[in-house]
């Protein structure tokens, strides 16, 4: 009786580190983890993992920035130095850096 009861909690401890696992993996990939997660909750894990499988990761774009790191303002434009400082007399040199928009 006492095996019978240590096997079901153990076997419920590995269903709920399963789906736990699964709604983990979702959000690092960036997927709604939620629907995931209840997915192989009420489907079981493998139901889930069919369900994780078959969501794509959102797109995202790729959009090239101009930063200034004195007055933490984001160009779209390229051009050499900031606008804002070179007004005060100070020239920052804008590098381009790549930010990733959905
Ligand atoms: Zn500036």
């Amino acid at each position: 009786m006492a095996t019978t009861t240590f096997m079901i909690l153990l076997m419920s401890l590995f269903y709920i580190i399963a789906v736990m696992a699964l709604a983990i993996r979702a959000l690092l990939k960036k997927i709604d983890w939620i629907p995931i997660m209840a997915a192989s909750l009420f489907l079981t894990p493998v139901g889930g993992y069919i369900y994780y499988t078959r969501c794509k990761k959102p797109k995202t774009i790729k959009l090239k920035r101009y930063y200034c790191r004195r007055c933490n303002i984001d160009f779209t434009e390229p051009i050499r130095f900031c606008i804002y400082c070179e007004k005060e007399g100070i020239q920052i040199p804008l590098k381009p850096h790549i930010i990733h928009s959905l």
